[in-house]
């Protein structure tokens, strides 16, 4: 694991900067720090695998208000460590051959699912079971490699085995030698003489697969999980693609949820305003006793620290915010009614049908 890095550190731009100084940010540090400029130079190397992920993450619009909400490297929301891979082919083309790599091979495609949590699984976080996933899993028959047992594939007749057909393009880095995956055998070099016959050569076969995932505490309705090479199998024992989990967070029965607060209404009658009283409020961690102040107003806010939503990743939760709501009594009875007025006279306030008559004049 690498130390933690602030992706807008990285690119060298301000939090407010917008997607075109991202991206010329990133194409001048891109070539600064490629590969190919700087052979046999691990840190360029590292440099340029984090400006590649730090690119991947603000140029998308969503990752990158996940990641200003939920701050360093999300972890599994939104996804993990950049492909620098995929994002410099979607830059420059393919113009970059690099001999070796295992991006001649397909890879498996992604897997999109949605699962269902519990409000307090969402808060908390929780291992998840889902469901069987139908996908294209990995042929045991001939371990993906599409080769029946006992048989070993050939070399590629056209790319010699290679994976890869050369050629140089001109680019705004000068003239580039490219490496085009061969079309003879997908880019794996090689040729099956014999096929296995469960996965008829294919190296992966239609099945349904029962996964589990870790999903952190502090999550929201939406957030989306990628677990890394857990999606289809590659033909032929290439990389498998990934996993994405869409997460759906049942709403609670009495608690609403903003971010990492959590939000009760109480209500509270008039006499309770006046003169102070207990309420018992629920929140995540069982019933809670909130003390109401004598004279507290309608709409006052009462915090309870600490008793929110966990912060993602992080130390710390929210508070649980309780909104006094003092209600008016519809359905006073005749000594009620004398108590209230007794009170109003006391008081020196003017009250019952007096105005009425002038009001409805008036209408
Ligand atoms: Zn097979
Ligand atoms: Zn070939």
């Amino acid at each position: 694991m690498r130390a933690e890095f602030d992706y807008y550190e990285v690119l060298g731009i301000r939090r407010d900067a917008d997607a075109r100084e991202i991206k010329s940010a990133f194409r001048s540090l891109a070539r600064e720090y490629h590969p190919d400029a700087n052979p046999d130079d691990p840190k360029a190397e590292e440099r340029f695998k984090e400006v590649a992920e730090a690119y991947e993450v603000l140029s998308d619009p969503e990752r990158r208000r996940q990641y200003d909400m939920f701050g360093q490297r999300a972890g599994g929301v939104g996804g993990g460590p950049a492909d620098f891979g995929s994002i410099f082919d979607m830059f420059f083309g393919d113009a970059f051959g690099r001999p070796g790599s295992r991006r001649g091979r397909a890879s498996g495609g992604d897997v999109v699912v949605e699962a269902e949590l519990s409000f307090e699984q969402g808060v908390f976080g929780t291992t998840l079971d889902l469901p069987p996933i139908e996908m294209l899993v990995s042929c045991e028959g001939c371990s993906g490699s599409g080769a029946e047992a006992g048989t070993h594939p050939g070399r590629c007749s056209r790319c010699g085995g290679t994976g890869e057909v050369r050629d140089v393009r001109r680019t705004f880095l000068g003239p580039v030698a490219v490496a085009y995956p061969c079309q003879q055998c997908s880019g794996t070099g090689e040729e099956i003489t014999s096929p296995c016959q469960t996965c008829r050569g294919e190296g992966r076969i239609q099945d349904a697969r029962t996964i589990s995932v870790e999903v952190p505490a502090g999550i929201e309705d939406g957030s989306q999980l990628r677990i890394e090479g857990r999606g289809h199998a590659a033909r032929r024992g290439g990389r498998p693609g990934d996993l994405y989990v869409t997460l759906r967070v049942r709403p609670h029965s009495v608690l609403e949820r903003n971010g990492i607060n959590l939000f009760y209404r109480a209500d509270i009658s008039i006499a309770q305003a006046a003169l102070g009283t207990a309420l018992v409020v629920p929140s995540l961690d069982g019933d809670t006793e909130v003390i109401v102040e004598p004279g507290t107003q309608h709409g006052t806010l009462i915090k309870i620290k600490g008793a929110g939503v966990p912060r993602i990743h992080r130390r710390g939760r929210g508070d649980l915010v309780v909104t006094i709501n003092v209600t008016v009594p519809t359905d006073l009875s005749e000594a009620e009614s004398d108590l209230i007025r007794q009170l109003a006279e006391l008081r020196g306030e003017k009250v019952g049908g007096e105005s009425r008559s002038r009001r409805s004049s008036k209408l």
